[in-house]
């Protein structure tokens, strides 16, 4: 390590309180830590001169690669013109008119507004707020709980860490709020009965479902929220019409459907949005990320023409609405966006999303399903997942202890390749930028290959 980078690093371990990290272990400098300073592509460039191959494009957010002199310059052009106006009362700004138009249109079917933060988690936060004001709106003040799923990720604030499905989320910060409800996740891999078809299997995930609304009483649930695909809970693709049986569920009861497409929005499935994909038709939309490519930090709040009519006779009763923040519909922000969303079309990405995706099904699928170490290869577009099991026949986890997912996670460090260590189970994810081509495919999952087979040389 350079003098340099050790003296940064001690800096760092001094002043910086990282995100998902061993605190002490990390202060102390029992783990390392690595500087960024550069990335090109779908790659990053460490202090050292170290060079890595980014699976996960960041957090799977830098959808368009890095290194894009072009959102620098539209940044830069916004931040000259207009760095900075709310948004408060009808203020507004040109590139938010333009983004939201765009996303209007984009969106699935029967999208009318769209509100703006700056993070998943504040959006998913945002979409409680409505959907609590919704049903006081509609007279139906007992109507509030929101049922989210086991392994679901929506975030890690008070409100949208209850309704993430991790245990990691909740234990010690006591959590989850007691209006929030967890279902059971739709993971056909770890179903309990061997003679269940995938679409029974959704039918028993709806049924379950149904069971909970009827236990907490129809008339006290108001929404739930899902992923397209499970995501930071192990990259798992719904089964075969999950999600028309969970919708034919929520419609019986008057239940909102809000869909979480932070990871699956523009693009990652080879779909302008998951829940066109999967023909969700939900009532609110998240989204994050993939809006800007993570350039500039900005979400939003999709909302449904159903939604949006109650809010407005909400705010005839009522005056203004009591929710807004700082820095909604930033101008640096959406300017990002716009540009993020013309390299996204110029580019066609979408489309290589769903060819170079579909090629990244079969390289892992061809390579991993009968590795000895693997107990099961799924994904959708340009989202994978590798499911590591100490008996693949049967199924069965590895001990915990073993952390076979981080060690798999480490040794592809080794091979230079950025692949994530899915915080439940041992799983390892992959998610490349949507810039990512068939020879770059080819070299993440030979990396991939070295790394766990040094690991099974280990383990077997
Ligand atoms: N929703 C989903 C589906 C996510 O994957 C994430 C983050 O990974 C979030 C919400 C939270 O987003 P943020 O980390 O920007 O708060």
């Amino acid at each position: 390590m350079t003098i340099d980078t050790k003296k940064l690093l001690e800096i760092d371990r001094n002043t910086v309180f990282h995100a998902s990290t061993h605190l002490k272990q990390y202060a102390h400098g029992e783990i390392g830590g690595r500087i960024i300073t550069g990335a090109e592509g779908i790659r990053i460039k460490d202090s050292e001169g170290v060079e890595l191959v980014d699976a996960f494009a960041g957090l799977y957010c830098v959808n368009i690669g890095y290194g894009r002199t072009e959102m620098a310059e539209a940044i830069y052009e916004q931040a000259k013109k207009l760095a900075y106006y709310h948004t408060y009362v009808g203020h507004t700004n040109e590139a938010l008119i333009e983004l939201s138009e765009r996303i209007i249109k984009m969106a699935p079917a029967g999208m009318s507004k769209v509100y703006y933060g700056m993070s998943g988690s504040d959006a998913n936060e945002t979409q409680l707020k409505l959907v609590w004001y919704y049903n006081n709106a509609r007279g139906l003040p007992q109507k509030k709980k929101v049922i989210s799923r086991d392994r679901g990720y929506h975030g890690s604030s008070i409100a949208s860490g209850s309704m993430t499905g991790l245990p990691l989320f909740h234990a010690h910060f006591d959590l989850p709020l007691e209006r929030i409800k967890h279902t059971i996740a739709p993971v056909y891999y770890r179903r309990e009965d061997d003679n269940m078809s995938e679409l029974e299997f959704s039918r028993y995930c709806a049924a379950k479902l149904e069971e909970m609304i009827l236990a907490e009483g129809p008339d006290t649930v108001a929404a739930m929220i899902g992923e397209p695909v499970l995501g930071t809970g192990g990259i798992v693709p719904p089964p075969e019409g999950y999600w028309a049986e969970i919708r034919k569920v929520l419609d019986k009861y008057d239940i909102l459907l809000i869909a979480d497409e932070v990871v699956c929005g523009f693009g990652r499935l080879g779909s302008e949005f998951g829940s066109i994909y999967y023909d969700m038709k939900p009532d609110l939309i998240t989204v994050a990320k993939g809006l800007t490519s993570a350039y500039q930090p900005l979400s939003g709040v999709i909302v449904g023409e159903k939604v949006w009519t109650v809010l407005e006779q909400g705010t005839d009763q009522w005056g203004a609405i009591g929710h807004g923040y700082t820095y909604s519909g930033h101008p640096i922000g959406a300017a990002s966006a716009l540009c993020n969303l013309d390299i996204i079309a110029r580019e066609n990405l979408v489309g290589n999303a769903r060819d170079t995706g579909a090629y990244l099904q079969q390289r892992m699928q061809e390579t991993f399903a009968n590795h000895p170490l693997v107990g099961d290869s799924r994904g959708v577009g340009l989202l994978h997942a590798l499911e590591f099991s100490s008996n693949k026949t049967k199924r069965e986890h590895f001990d915990p202890n073993l952390k076979v997912g981080p060690q798999i996670s480490a040794a592809c460090l080794e091979q230079g390749l950025i692949a994530r260590a899915m915080p439940h189970g041992d799983i390892l994810g992959f998610a490349p930028p949507l810039v990512v081509t068939r020879n770059e495919v080819d070299d993440i999952v030979e990396r991939t290959l070295r790394a766990v087979n040094k690991v099974t040389d280990k383990l077997i």
